[in-house]
């Protein structure tokens, strides 16, 4: 069987990239860390044999350089496919095996987190409880506090740490300690945020969280849940006894190798590369602003400490559905809502959660996401190319 194309006549159009959010350019160290892996070791590291040892080695000294970041033991580093199966784990696994009977989450999580929850629910007799989100997509930790109080079934909230899609930040300290006086279980997607935020889970007293490696320049395939050693979730995936029995199946040694290199930069140089960042923003916030008149900025997206500093949401003052069409074709890469709902013709999930029908039915939103590879003059080129296509 062959492939319909030949890989090496795939060629890349120069593009300007600013949808870093659904996925970052892999690091030629990361490639290069891979590359070694995938040429000297291809042992399974379920084998006994110094091949299959050597190979073992390879994952657990990933897991010890993540597990010593995040402040927590080895032994709470599962790696798993991508951060999509790190939700679904956590979720699943804390229904059928923690005895969760409640699910305090909101409307505008990602979809792997919300339609988990759904599917699970179809299947079980949990309780789910949405919390309010305002027009600003800030939930109010009192509620959480008060629907909390308000049963004494076995609960589990789950809230991400920064919304994929507009970028507001939830307080995880003070989200987690308030789960834990009232004796629930708290999970929070931290996809977006890990190795973009420093985050000490000795001080935080959060039981799940997750991670994907392609959202900081690491390869797609590879990430991990950070699951509490004292939570014995147990696996949704059956078979050996690989991940401590939480998830069978051969590990992806490239990937995680990957995965571990990614970590090991994007955490080194985190202070260097966020604040880098927060001036691209804080340029592309001044940039819009000036020279398209009417631009709105979609939840706290425009709020410094408010919002992650890698991401910005915006609504431009027009309704144009093939705006991220007409920037492709002018070489310019930016996502219409998340990755997983712009290739949809329905409306982003969250954007339609927060701004009114009028300001959905007027206006024209866009995500646009950054990197430590984004250059003032990448935005330039957006809002000149923004200019032109609205005819400002
Ligand atoms: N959670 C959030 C907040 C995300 O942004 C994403 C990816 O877009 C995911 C989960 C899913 O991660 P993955 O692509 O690794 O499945």
């Amino acid at each position: 069987m062959r492939l319909f194309f030949s890989l090496d006549k795939i060629y890349v159009m120069k593009k300007i990239y600013l949808d870093n959010a659904a996925t970052t350019p892999i690091l030629d160290e990361v490639i290069d860390a891979m590359m070694l892996v995938m040429k000297t070791n291809f042992g399974n590291p379920s084998s006994t044999h110094s091949l299959g040892q050597e190979a073992k080695m390879i994952l657990e000294e990933n897991r010890r350089l993540i597990a010593q970041e995040l402040h927590v033991s080895p032994a709470e580093i599962i790696f798993t496919s991508c951060g999509t199966e790190a939700n679904n784990l956590i979720i699943k696994s804390a229904v059928e095996n923690l005895g969760v009977k409640r699910i305090i989450t909101t409307e505008i999580e990602h979809k792997c987190v919300y339609e988990t929850t759904l599917d699970v629910q179809q299947k079980s007799d949990l309780e789910v409880v949405y919390l309010h989100v305002n027009e600003k997509g800030d939930i109010d930790l009192q509620e959480l506090e008060t629907a909390l109080k308000s049963s004494d079934k076995v609960t589990l909230v789950s809230l991400m740490h920064a919304n994929n899609e507009i970028g507001n930040l939830l307080d995880l300290e003070k989200t987690a300690k308030i789960c834990k006086e009232n004796k629930a279980y708290f999970h929070s997607d931290t996809v977006q945020t890990m190795a973009h935020l420093k985050l000490d889970f000795s001080q935080i007293p959060i039981d799940f969280a997750s991670c994907s490696a392609h959202k900081f320049h690491g390869p797609k395939g590879a990430g991990f849940a950070f699951i509490r050693k004292t939570t014995h979730l147990k696996a949704q995936i059956h078979g050996g006894t690989q991940e401590r029995s939480l998830r069978a199946g051969t590990e992806n040694v490239v990937g995680i190798a990957g995965l571990g290199k990614a970590f090991d930069i994007s955490v080194e140089k985190m202070s260097e590369f966020s604040v880098y960042i927060q001036e691209i923003k804080d340029y592309a916030i001044e940039q819009l602003t000036t020279n398209i008149p009417g631009v709105l900025f979609n939840g706290r997206s425009a709020e410094k400490e408010k919002s992650l500093y890698t991401l910005l949401s915006i609504s431009l003052p027009s309704m144009n559905p093939l705006i991220g069409l007409q920037l492709d074709m002018k070489g310019i890469a930016v996502s219409q809502g998340s990755a997983c709902s712009s290739g949809a013709a329905k409306p982003s999930s969250v954007l339609s959660k927060i701004l009114s029908e009028e300001v959905q039915q007027i206006t024209t939103p866009l995500r646009i996401s950054f990197s430590h590879q984004t250059t003032k003059q990448d935005i330039d080129e957006l809002v000149m190319a923004l200019k032109d296509i609205l005819k400002l």
